[in-house]
């Protein structure tokens, strides 16, 4: 099916892309990867107006590092995350979930900003920036504003956005220097949306768990935040049975549903698995680099 009929903008400024979603009164779209509005379009599920197509904006920026952060700005594809040397290590959740997203050209042109705003349950980045603690950025009319990643999804395909905002970046907190993590999905084939994922991540101090994040893909209604697992892990060792404990809690914060791609017992149980996989492959320096 084709879309119904839009205007279509391509600025070349923040400003101009601003000006134009504030005349379109909440009925224009921003457009970056196109890799989930379009399908959207195509089936009518959405039948905006106009696209304000962002590919232009530079000032938007790429992935860069950031005061001990990261600073992931809104034209940065999930391709560029897939090779860059800075999502190693303290950063190895993001590092190991580029790659599983979707397919190679999925991920030539989907933004890691626009997964964000998508708010699909089943987004991986969503998932990822729970776990390792991040700051949305938003400019809207009214100037720009910072959502923390915790209060930003507010239900499937809902978030703490207002329709002529647009993302200018998100920005993963400072982890320190003691820190891994990881991202594991269960897909059915490549290219497949989770079945369920877990990210994992974990900063140490002193020998013990500082902060701790899990989150959870495709097994609720939003990216779940697993924070009784998180609690746990908080000023613990990561030995087994904190291990096994807090696999134990995130898989009780799951709330999955049976569908095609599976059982809600058994992904359940994959959130354990995953999660007790994960918290491993740190405990011994395993975690993605
Ligand atoms: C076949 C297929 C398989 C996929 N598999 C996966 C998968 O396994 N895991 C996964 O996580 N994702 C998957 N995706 C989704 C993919 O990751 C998309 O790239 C992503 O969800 C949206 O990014 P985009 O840049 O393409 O956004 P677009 O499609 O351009 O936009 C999506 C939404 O976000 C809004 N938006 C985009 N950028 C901004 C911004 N800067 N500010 C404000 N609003 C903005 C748009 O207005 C729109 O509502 C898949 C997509 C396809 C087509």
């Amino acid at each position: 099916m084709y879309p119904a009929s839009f205007e279509y903008f391509a600025p070349t400024t923040l400003d101009e892309a601003l000006e134009i979603l504030g005349r379109y009164d909440g009925e224009a779209k921003v457009l970056a990867g196109g890799q989930s509005l379009i399908p959207l379009m195509k089936l009518r599920f959405a039948s905006p107006s106009a696209l304000v197509d962002v590919n232009g904006v530079f000032e938007l920026g790429t992935l860069t590092e950031e005061g001990g952060g990261l600073r992931i700005g809104a034209l940065t594809r999930h391709k560029a995350c897939e090779r860059s040397e800075l999502l190693r290590g303290r950063f190895g959740a993001l590092g190991a979930a580029a790659p599983q997203i979707s397919d190679p050209i999925v991920r030539n042109l989907g933004t890691v900003c626009g997964s964000l705003a998508h708010a699909d349950p089943q987004g991986d980045w969503g998932s990822v920036m729970l776990a390792v603690g991040a700051d949305v950025e938003a400019r809207g009319p009214d100037g720009t504003r910072t959502i923390p990643i915790e209060d930003f999804f507010q239900g499937p395909f809902t978030t703490a956005l207002e329709p002529a905002d647009v993302i200018t970046a998100v920005r993963v907190r400072d982890p320190g220097a003691s820190a891994g993590g990881t991202y594991l999905k269960l897909e059915r084939k490549i290219g497949d949306f989770a079945t369920a994922g877990v990210a994992v991540h974990v900063s140490f101090a002193n020998g013990t768990v500082g902060r701790a994040g899990i989150a959870l893909t495709g097994v609720g209604a939003t990216n779940v935040k697993a924070t009784a697992a998180e609690n746990v892990l908080a000023g613990a060792k990561l030995d087994d049975g904190t291990i096994k404990e807090a696999a134990r809690l995130a898989a009780e914060a799951a709330e999955p549903r049976d569908d095609l791609r599976g059982t809600a017992e058994y992904k359940r149980n994959v959130v354990r698995v995953f999660t007790e996989r994960g918290l491993r492959a740190v405990a011994e320096g395993r975690s993605h680099d």
